[in-house]
């Protein structure tokens, strides 16, 4: 088997795996875009043609086939766009305020987001 084919095979197992783990919800575990949303989100239609191409002069740009918008290899799917947000998170060395973030969104929801006023009766 060639190299590409192994690579092929290998990245299917992978994909195929991490939609088991994940209840098959191919959407990122973090901020639940689709491969097709992110792709959205970075400026490209599905087929990695930018949008509005045309209204900026961008015909000859397109997402390379082999860029990943979404890691499959770990515990549950990544998106690109979480990744880097985290990048940046990491880089300044912010792990423990994103732990105090995520406790309280878990523990104090209710103070961040107080209740919406009651609709009036009818
Ligand atoms: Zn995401």
């Amino acid at each position: 088997m060639t190299d590409l084919v192994m690579s092929m095979e290998e990245s299917f197992q992978e994909y195929f795996a991490a939609l088991e783990r994940s209840g098959n919800k191919d959407r990122c575990y973090i901020c639940c875009r689709t491969p097709a949303d992110v792709k959205r989100f970075l400026g490209f239609n599905e087929d990695g043609t930018p949008i509005e191409a045309r209204e900026y002069g961008l015909e000859d740009v397109v997402l390379p086939p082999k860029l990943d918008v979404m890691s499959y290899r770990g515990e549950r799917p990544v998106c690109v766009v979480c990744q880097l947000n985290f990048d940046g998170i990491f880089m300044l060395d912010e792990q423990d305020v994103l732990r105090r973030v995520i406790a309280e969104m878990e523990r104090r929801r209710e103070h961040l987001w107080p209740e919406p006023p009651p609709a009036e009766a009818p």
